[in-house]
């Protein structure tokens, strides 16, 4: 995709649905990809922060997750097509996931919000292949990371808030090929 950058963040010009198609592809071809939902908090942060910002760099795809991205373009005089956001991006994917039987590793959230996940995504997404689970309170990610390399999903999700995420995924998406995204507190909605 062709890209727009707002304060030295460079963001995709592209549609969501086009964006899906792009990562469905990408992962029914097995190729390793790192897509970060970058809201203004995110965008700040990496102004100030050197080593957060070179992280981002190493992403495949950064998305505008927020209106104030879309102004900041749109004053550039190079406007993006639309927002889009970390929860609607991973909500999509869980749903081709559930219709083509693929499978999702949940990093992130408190464990009593991962529990609760796993009955939602049962519910919610039949087809769903869920690789494993682990809540984001954990000080050696060690085990966490020989269960992603062992089981080898389609999909990471990690959500761990930033920059612990992104930098989480920057540290470990070599363990296996496939899509890793950082979502916030998405758990914490999808667990109800
Ligand atoms: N979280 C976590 N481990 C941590 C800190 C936070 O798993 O060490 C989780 C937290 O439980 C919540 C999410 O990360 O589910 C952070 O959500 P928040 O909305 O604060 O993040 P943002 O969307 O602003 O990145």
């Amino acid at each position: 995709f062709p890209t727009v950058t707002v304060l030295d963040v460079p963001f995709i010009k592209t549609t969501a649905t086009q964006l899906l198609e792009t990562l469905q592809q990408r992962i029914l071809t097995q190729q390793n990809t790192f897509v970060v939902t970058a809201n203004p908090e995110i965008v700040m942060y990496a102004h100030h922060n050197a080593a957060y910002h070179q992280l981002l760099q190493t992403a495949d795809y950064i998305t505008p997750d927020g209106i104030g991205i879309l102004d900041g373009a749109k004053i550039l005089k190079q406007p993006l097509p639309e927002r889009i956001t970390g929860f609607d991006t991973l909500t999509s994917l869980l749903q081709w996931a559930s219709d083509q039987h693929r499978s999702a590793y949940f990093v992130g959230a408190k464990p009593e919000v991962i529990a609760k996940l796993k009955n939602s995504l049962t519910r919610d997404y039949p087809g769903l292949i869920i690789a494993g689970m682990h809540d984001g309170y954990f000080t050696d990610d060690t085990a966490i990371i020989a269960d992603i390399k062992r089981t080898q999903p389609d999909m990471v999700f990690a959500a761990l808030g930033f920059p612990k995420q992104e930098e989480f995924i920057a540290q470990h998406r070599h363990v296996t090929n496939g899509l890793w995204m950082g979502v916030g507190g998405s758990f914490d909605v999808l667990a109800g």
